[in-house]
């Protein structure tokens, strides 16, 4: 009760508080879960999520799915209700965004030349998404209410990039009546992340619903659309803790526990560059709500108190026209490919491989076999080709 009260004090204060026991920057996926585990996890100091965005907190995915399309309205995407933060004692800072990092001071500095003191820093700012000239992108809700502005009077759309954002985009946009082209400069979709076997599928099934699917160079040229988007992925946000002296590159390198190299400051979701226990023997970063959640979820617990290594089994999903595509694990580096079902089916699975072990499942409408292949990837069981392929044999018939 008494902590409920200092909370709540906090948060009347909140506003003119210039310090917080945890600072966490970026309000998105792994910002708010962290908050949220944090208070789950009993730790009762102060808690601000600052970011700068001035959006009560809002999750991505549905920016490129029901959100384009029109199925979901603006505020049916929000995490929590402005209440279920004050209620906690999280106090919400909007609209500020941070340059500097000085971990000796344990401060930030904002650009609007606020300074905040902190007694642990959580930076969860994720990533920003690469632009094109002349351009729409798909990462927040701002950029989707833009382009939904110019979508309803545009007829011809261009795409700029086959991977996940930009099919998913395809799919929304395409079903409104509108002349899409999606252009790719590799030569075949989601290259970067998935098997050639989805692609080819995913290419066959987008062209059958009236994506003009375009692969290698040269792009169209822009001048002849109404209205071009580019799905061309992220930059990390990590550069105000490089800059501080934190290790990293393609974001900011973390331990088990999120820890940065830079004492009192942790990361997690997007921007984190981590030894994934499920990926290859290198650091990586993964762009997931999974991750993002539950790598946030285990750095505030060991705030609170309570240290476990990051251990989550990843996972992942999307959805275009009727497909349910559902992947787990991860498939960096795999050395085969399988094919379980028949793709013109609408209804099969492809299983990676790495050394003889099943690393991770993509599965398009096979519910079944994503929340059976997991046990295939936990346990690390060597199964022939033959069965793994064979779709009348459930796969968790197949595990040890
Ligand atoms: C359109 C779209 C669809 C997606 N669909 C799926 C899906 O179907 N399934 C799935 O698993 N994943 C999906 N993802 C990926 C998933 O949303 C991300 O992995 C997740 O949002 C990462 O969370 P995060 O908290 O690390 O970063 P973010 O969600 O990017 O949040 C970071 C926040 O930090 C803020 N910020 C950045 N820099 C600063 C700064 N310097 N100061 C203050 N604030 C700052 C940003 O404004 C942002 O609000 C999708 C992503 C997008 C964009």
């Amino acid at each position: 009760m008494r902590r409920r009260r200092d909370r709540q004090r906090h948060h009347r204060r909140g506003a003119q508080l210039s310090r917080f026991d945890v600072l966490i920057i970026g309000t998105g996926h792994a910002g708010v879960a962290a908050a949220i585990h944090l208070r789950q996890a009993g730790f009762a100091g102060s808690v601000a999520l600052l970011g700068e965005e001035t959006e009560l907190p809002y999750e991505r995915p549905p920016l490129s799915k029901d959100y384009l399309a029109g199925a979901k309205a603006r505020d049916d995407f929000r995490f929590r209700s402005a209440d279920f933060y004050a209620e906690r004692g999280i106090e919400l800072i909007p609209g500020e965004r941070v340059k500097t990092v000085d971990p000796e001071a344990r401060s930030v500095r904002c650009a609007s030349g606020r300074t905040i003191t902190f007694g642990e820093l959580v930076w969860t700012a994720g990533g920003r998404a690469r632009r094109l000239p002349g351009a729409h992108a798909i990462r927040t809700l701002a950029d989707v209410d833009a382009l939904k502005d110019e979508l309803a009077s545009a007829s011809r759309v261009l795409i700029v990039g086959g991977g996940w954002i930009g099919l998913e985009a395809a799919a929304a946009i395409v079903k409104q009546g509108k002349k899409v082209v999606l252009a790719e400069r590799e030569e075949r979709l989601l290259a970067r992340c998935s098997g050639r076997a989805l692609s080819d599928f995913l290419a066959a099934r987008h062209r059958a619903e009236g994506v003009d699917i375009r692969f290698g160079g040269p792009s169209p040229d822009p001048a002849d659309f109404d209205l071009v988007i580019a799905g061309i992925g992220i930059e990390p946000e990590a550069g105000p803790l490089l800059a501080a002296g934190a290790e990293g590159g393609d974001g900011v390198a973390v331990d088990e526990l999120g820890r940065t190299s830079l004492p009192h400051v942790w990361a997690a979701g997007d921007v984190a560059l981590h030894c994934n226990p499920f990926g290859p023997d290198r650091p990586i970063r993964v762009e997931s709500v999974q991750h993002a959640t539950d790598q946030a979820a285990c750095l505030a617990k060991a705030i609170a108190g309570d240290p476990r290594p990051y251990a989550a089994m990843p996972w992942f999903w999307s959805n275009q026209f009727d497909l349910k595509l559902q992947t787990v694990g991860l498939s960096h580096d795999h050395d085969e490919e399988l094919v379980r079902g028949d793709p013109a089916s609408g209804r099969f699975s492809i299983l990676y491989r790495r050394a003889g072990k099943v690393i991770a499942l993509d599965c398009v409408n096979m519910v079944r076999d994503y929340v059976q292949g997991r046990l295939l990837i936990e346990r690390g069981t060597r199964v022939a080709p033959d069965r793994l392929t064979d779709p009348d044999l459930p796969l968790k018939t197949l595990v040890d």
